[in-house]
């Protein structure tokens, strides 16, 4: 029998887990996003994926951007919208939502609290694109998702 060792077990307390680091949400501050933070939970080489936590405060959104590596997402504490294609969804805790590829997505914290997710990735993965003046034209085609924008990017 191999040894376990501290860091197999993690304990949680006030969504945050033992020996997990809270960093900033991007290193690369070029996207838009607002108040918003990331553990990684998960990111042994062996896994071949990641599984992060993202929480944002009251106001708080995730960049909308799109890329060929999918996410799957479940809703860990408080409300939310996310923005999925050119669909708008009111999404609650445990919630799951499919990113596929090349899907625009944003997820934004609704009624005035904490919204978390947990979010599982590929290890290996290909860097999101932003959308340029031509695609968010196009996203605001619709009127639920101009909606959205405007309220995330208020
Ligand atoms: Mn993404």
């Amino acid at each position: 029998m191999t040894a376990t060792e501290p860091a197999d077990f993690r304990d949680f307390r006030d969504f945050r887990w033992d020996a997990v680091e809270h960093r900033p949400y991007k290193e690369d501050a070029s996207a838009a996003f607002s108040a918003i933070s990331r553990q990684v939970l998960f990111e042994a080489p062996a896994l071949a994926c990641e599984l992060r936590y993202f929480e944002m405060q009251a106001g708080g959104y995730s960049t909308l951007e799109r890329h060929q590596h999918m996410h799957g997402v479940m809703v860990f504490r408080g409300y939310g919208h996310c923005l999925l294609g050119s669909t708008v969804r009111a999404v609650a805790p445990f919630d799951l939502v499919r990113i596929p590829a090349w899907i625009w997505h944003q997820f934004r914290a609704t009624r005035g609290e904490t919204f978390g997710f947990l979010c599982m990735v590929n290890r290996e993965r290909d860097r999101p694109q932003l959308p340029t003046e031509a695609d968010l034209a196009a996203l605001r085609a619709n009127a639920e998702v101009a909606a959205f924008l405007d309220e995330t990017l208020r």
